[in-house]
């Protein structure tokens, strides 16, 4: 557990409206209504990242063109822990918009802290989530994660981070950033903690178009279901299968972990590679099979994602014209086209406006067919990679059964032959320890960009995965630092809980 108490900048919501940093809202465990799962005591007072939706408080996304936004509702999954006897500690700092790898981003200035985070990045975009968790200011956090937001900040702070399945926690009130990676997050000091949040704010709304019905997620739990046992029946056929009866209680006998070997790239530290390591070594004791494979595609997931997101964020951020939505910059009434490019000038920082033009570019006629329709291949080529190597089948993408009648047509959707296939598959969070704040200054937006290249493949292919935390052996720590790394554990569309699962083994 990380020895800092306090995380300046980490919960400015609360600081910025004159409250005590400990003015937190008193518990009121009455409101949780009768036949719902509760949160534990831990985690009733969550403190929130600044681009979910909430009513007591200003929802700023870290922005200067929604300083002053009140939202009218507040976010589905706020109301769901509201409803299961949570209270909203405080809005929690971030990168603008959530684009960034290192809380430095933001409007109201970067995440600043106490030793031994002093002068360390905290990781990003849910920055102030992590910080404030890493820092007992609060039981739990929400965070969002597009492309590893969750997970970065937890694994340089020490906490751990889940990113759900696309589609299982609201995103009703979520201010977006990239509709088409968006997911909640859940920052806690515990894998447990993860487990009963995710339990208690993962549900079907109808106000997000892309929260997945009750009847989905049955088919899906089905699938998951018929797909263990298929996959039990083929081991116990080739003698592969622990015996259950020896099988000691808890042992990971039948668990056949995957360890990808692209992810050990040139840049990873010795440090991080050394605590994967010692992580696998853990599942390996407990009886967990290692298999090595190959998610071939990833190395081109990073460009695809820093394709696709920012133009979804271009896209998303028009709205922003000081007319519609955003702080309308002083002085001007349109006159003479002005508005729209001095308020957006105004209200947007640096890195916002490099993604907007980014992201208008690739989508502009002359380089869509070059940059975003590529983008959009790759994204199916990472997500084909996943599916080939999980022993599970993708429930969103089924494989389709073979048509004798129509031989042409019958190309099976998932490639299901080729290298051994796993439960989950285990790697870094990142490839180093959490860098000092001013090497990130002198760093370039695409040096900056490298932090997400582990992230980003589940994003892209909408999986579960979740950063443990791990504190790195003697001999590689360095001085005056946290030396915290991140373990992730990515699993099958769907099978979030065996996520959680083996992720408290490591714990
Ligand atoms: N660092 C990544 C980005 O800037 C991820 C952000 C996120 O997940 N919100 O886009």
């Amino acid at each position: 557990r990380p020895a800092a108490r306090s995380a300046e900048g980490s919960i400015h919501r609360v600081l910025s409206h004159g409250l005590p940093s400990n003015a937190f809202i008193p518990n009121n465990p009455k409101s949780t209504k009768a036949g719902l799962l509760a949160l534990s005591p831990f985690q009733r007072d969550f403190a929130i990242k600044d681009n979910i939706a909430t009513t007591p408080f200003l929802t700023t996304c870290a922005s200067r063109t929604l300083q002053w936004y009140q939202s009218p509702f507040e976010a589905g999954v706020v109301q769901e822990l509201r409803q299961r006897g949570g209270s909203v500690a405080g809005k929690t700092n971030l990168d603008e918009f959530g684009m960034g790898s290192h809380s430095t981003n933001s409007f109201f200035g970067p995440v600043t802290n106490e030793p031994p985070f002093q002068g360390i990045s905290v990781g990003g975009s849910s920055g102030g989530s992590a910080i404030a968790v890493a820092t007992e200011q609060c039981g739990m956090a929400l965070g969002t994660d597009t492309g590893g937001s969750v997970r970065l900040p937890a694994a340089y702070t020490g906490v751990t981070g889940f990113k759900p399945s696309y589609g299982y926690i609201s995103r009703w009130g979520v201010i977006p950033y990239a509709n088409s990676l968006d997911t909640v997050g859940i920052v806690a000091s515990s894998t447990l903690l993860i487990e009963s949040a995710f339990q208690c704010s993962s549900h079907p709304d109808s106000r997000d178009p892309t929260s997945l019905t009750e009847d989905t997620r049955r088919r899906i739990k089905v699938s998951l279901r018929r797909s263990k046992r298929r996959e039990r029946e083929r081991r116990l056929a080739l003698g592969e299968l622990g015996d259950p009866i020896i099988e000691e209680a808890n042992s990971l006998v039948n668990l056949r972990v995957g360890v990808p070997m692209e992810y050990n790239i040139e840049e990873l530290e010795p440090s991080v590679k050394r605590v994967w390591r010692s992580a696998l070594e853990i599942l390996q004791d407990k009886g967990a099979t290692l298999v090595p494979i190959s998610l071939p595609n990833t190395k081109h997931a990073l460009s695809a994602y820093y394709v696709l997101a920012p133009a979804e964020a271009a896209s998303n951020l028009s709205k922003y014209d000081g007319v519609r939505y955003g702080t309308r910059a002083d002085g001007k009434d349109g006159a003479g086209g002005l508005l729209y490019s001095v308020t957006r000038g105004h209200g947007f920082g640096e890195e916002v406006k490099r993604r907007i033009l980014l992201g208008s570019y690739t989508l502009s006629s002359e380089a869509r067919d070059n940059y975003f329709l590529k983008a959009q291949k790759v994204r199916r080529l990472v997500q084909q990679d996943f599916d080939r190597v999980f022993a599970a089948e993708n429930p969103l993408r089924p494989t389709q059964q073979f048509d004798l009648s129509n031989m042409d047509e019958s190309i099976p959707m998932q490639d299901k032959l080729g290298p051994p296939q796993v439960d989950v598959i285990v790697c870094p969070t990142a490839p180093t320890i959490a860098p000092d704040l001013e090497d990130v200054s002198n760093q370039t937006p695409v040096d900056n960009y490298m932090n997400d290249v582990f992230t980003v493949p589940a994003s892209l292919a909408g999986l579960p995965a979740i950063s443990v935390p791990f504190t790195v052996p003697r001999g590689f720590r360095k001085l005056d630092h946290p030396n915290y790394a991140g373990i992730q554990i990515i699993g099958q569309f769907g099978d979030d809980l065996r996520v959680i699962d083996v992720a408290k083994r490591l714990e």
